[in-house]
């Protein structure tokens, strides 16, 4: 071999090794991409890895066997804005008064998640994270509730709780929130074919737009929330499903789960999967029918827990919620102690690099020790919630107390021997359900009351101002 030839070939071995410790040193160096999936309404049991067996999830059970699931996680509202606003402040939504679902009205500047509150996505924004957030907002729809201008870089869905997954229909009045047009940051937009799956598309776009750096991006679905719509042949294939709502839900979450799968095949096909660090969760436990509201279901199940959205039985908050992180998480892991969703904002900001000091306002507990095994203490001392006059917190040791308008004394059950809650042991304990009330009394007093009128009596009031400030002689 000619000298030079020779060079040239030890230039480009050189340059290959080069490259590869650089890869592999940018790589470690990186900061994780984070996703969050949210589910909308969607029960305990329905997905294969909390045990369902006539809904198929196996996008969602590959993720879950790939890291950790969390056996005892729960949502911080048993219904869907006070969850979410939990969620992406890493608050206690009640800290705001934030503990109704907001009205949908672009009008008011009011009806919304307060201005003060300096949600997480921000928070990544100023370390330089690119965030995104792909479907239902329900934290206020005003100019200043706007996602754009509360620490979202990019926004693609609907400022309401829910949505027609076929269709829009722009002539609607404001309550019928469920049919105002989609938006894409401040532009109005529009969606094809099944309103999941546009949403699981504009995800894995925004996977693709920004992978070249670190994002963090929120999609969160509004299935399989009400109404009740699937693809006619996805209901098909779950014709063995007797059930009719039953039958229709479980082709929603379905769907659901192949636009996971979308998202998750994109960030293998760019080689960054291993270094995302990706949740999912239900914001709450599945709304089911009773004798006093016989329509509230929506076909899910909260086995083996009793209760559901609404109420603070397991069934309303707990839910189905796992984290993966192949470069950090060890495969097939199950986390015992009480988990809670305001910890996902807190390990977000902790694995971005976040200054510590500053995120001292926030509640929630990085899990990354917890769930890697460097501490091997419970993370929460204890988990609280209320709203209206339900109220219950949740002891690490599994002791919980629970306080629902239904029943008519207040409840105390030790879950690790009675996951169902079905046996009141509060006679039989009763110093422990004073120490647990007391901690409850504790906690609360740093709240405030809530500042948003519900839903229905906004509408209902705003209707009847705009008549009235209409004068009879002058109708037109
Ligand atoms: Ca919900």
């Amino acid at each position: 071999m000619k000298n030079s030839k020779k060079f040239s070939v030890i230039y480009l071995l050189l340059l290959v090794v080069t490259f590869q410790s650089f890869s592999q040193n940018k790589l470690k160096n990186q900061k994780p991409n984070i996703i969050i999936f949210m589910a909308d309404d969607m029960g305990y049991a329905d997905t294969g890895f909390t045990g369902a067996t006539d809904i198929l999830t196996p996008n969602l059970d590959k993720l879950a066997e790939s890291g950790v699931v969390f056996e005892q996680g729960y949502a911080n509202h048993s219904f869907c804005a006070p969850s979410r606003a939990a969620l992406l402040s890493g608050k206690y939504p009640y800290r705001f008064g934030f503990e109704t679902n907001p009205a949908y009205d672009p009008a008011n500047p009011l009806m919304g998640i307060d201005s003060t509150v300096k949600l997480f996505p921000k928070r990544l924004q100023e370390v330089g994270y690119k965030t995104g957030v792909i479907g239902k907002w329900h934290l206020g729809a005003s100019e200043k509730h706007h996602p754009n201008n509360r620490g979202f870089d990019y926004f693609y869905g609907f400022l309401g709780g829910g949505h027609d997954y076929f269709k829009i229909d722009t002539t609607k009045p404001v309550w019928e929130a469920y049919l105002q047009g989609l938006i894409r940051n401040k532009k109005t937009a529009n969606f094809e074919g099944y309103l999941t799956t546009a949403l699981s598309n504009d995800a894995a776009n925004f996977v693709e737009e920004n992978k070249e750096n670190p994002f963090f991006l929120f999609v969160s679905y509004n299935a399989p929330h009400m109404p009740l719509q699937a693809p006619a042949e996805d209901i098909e294939r779950y014709s063995h499903i007797k059930n009719k709502k039953r039958r229709v839900y479980a082709a929603m979450v379905d769907v659901m789960d192949r636009g996971i799968g979308t998202v998750v095949s994109t960030l293998k096909k760019n080689n960054i999967y291993e270094n995302t660090l990706i949740f999912f969760l239900s914001d709450n436990g599945g709304p089911q029918s009773s004798k006093k509201s016989p329509t509230k279901g929506n076909g899910s199940s909260n086995k083996p827990f009793r209760g559901g959205k609404g109420n603070f039985y397991d069934g309303g908050v707990h839910v189905p919620f796992m984290a993966s992180w192949p470069a950090k998480f060890k495969s097939g892991s199950r986390y015992k102690f009480p988990v809670n969703s305001l910890d996902i904002g807190r390990t977000a900001v902790a694995v971005a690099g976040v200054e510590a000091n500053s995120v001292n306002d926030m509640e929630g507990v990085n899990l990354i020790p917890f769930v890697t095994g460097k501490d091997i203490k419970a993370p929460h001392d204890a988990i609280y919630w209320r709203g209206g006059s339900n109220w219950s917190v949740l002891a690490s040791d599994g002791m919980k107390h629970v306080k629902d308008k239904d029943s008519k004394k207040p409840e105390l059950f030790y879950l690790p021997n009675d996951v169902s809650e079905s046996e009141n042991i509060i006679d039989k304990k009763s110093k422990r359900a004073k120490e647990l009330q007391a901690k409850w009394i504790e906690w609360n007093k740093k709240n405030i009351n809530g500042n948003m009128m519900g839903y229905k009596a906004y509408h209902k009031l705003r209707e009847e101002f705009f008549k009235e400030s209409v004068p009879k002689n002058k109708k037109n």
